[in-house]
């Protein structure tokens, strides 16, 4: 980790879409409104009630492109047949002027973060409890066809195979278990003695109450 305590924190979680990281990661954003979350752009429509530039900033095909020969984002990868971007300005600005960011990109973005961001990045795989179990949830969504879950299922195989970049597994079996140990990693690092030091400095130079 970094020893700047001004530093923001970038949280990564993935996951198989299904295993219910977008609910954990809407509660950890409400009880840590610190915590900003990170709007990707994506060529992908917006679903029923996603707003632009809340969910995801949607963006057509050709400008993203532009984007990417303009080399703006940190990572870009394609997912289930679109692509998903973040823009590098933000996270630069997020770790430079000390405001933790939550992503929830795919193992790819994962990855490409890790290698650019290391010293100021912590990331969680969530798993879902069986294949079986994510399939199902895919399908109480009603937000896509059949095609479209089968074939989600069939990524997300390939995708929990990349369970061991990831610093932490979280299993969502149980949500209020799995949102335990989530907040747990995030509140962990936000007290890491490198985060901290110049809090024990202060206390030690009796300069605490300028804290
Ligand atoms: P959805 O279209 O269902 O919202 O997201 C599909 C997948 O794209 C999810 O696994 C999500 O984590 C991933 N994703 C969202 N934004 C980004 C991004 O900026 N970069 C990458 N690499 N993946 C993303």
């Amino acid at each position: 980790m970094s020893s700047d305590p001004g530093r923001g924190l970038l949280l990564v979680v993935s996951s198989p879409s299904g295993a219910g990281k977008t609910t954990l990661c809407n509660r950890l954003r409400d009880e840590f409104p610190r915590l900003e979350f990170s709007v990707s752009h994506t060529t992908r429509p917006p679903r029923p009630g996603e707003t632009n530039g809340v969910e995801y900033y949607f963006t057509p095909k050709e400008e993203f492109q532009e984007m990417v020969a303009r080399d703006e984002f940190a990572e870009y990868a394609m997912v289930h047949g679109n692509m998903y971007g973040t823009l590098a300005s933000r996270v630069r600005d997020s770790i430079e002027n000390g405001r933790d960011l939550l992503f929830d990109i795919d193992y790819q973005g994962g990855r490409e973060l890790r290698s650019k961001f290391r010293d100021d990045l912590v990331s969680v795989f969530i798993l879902p409890p069986s294949i079986r179990e994510l399939e199902r949830r895919l399908r109480s969504r009603n937000t896509d066809s059949e095609e479209v879950i089968a074939r989600r299922v069939r990524v997300a195989r390939e995708e929990l195979k990349h369970y061991a970049e990831y610093d932490f597994l979280v299993m969502n079996d149980d949500i209020e278990r799995a949102y335990d140990a989530l907040r747990s990693v995030y509140l962990a690092h936000l007290h890491h003695r490198t985060r901290q030091a110049d809090l024990a400095e202060a206390v030690i130079s009796g300069q605490e109450s300028l804290l």
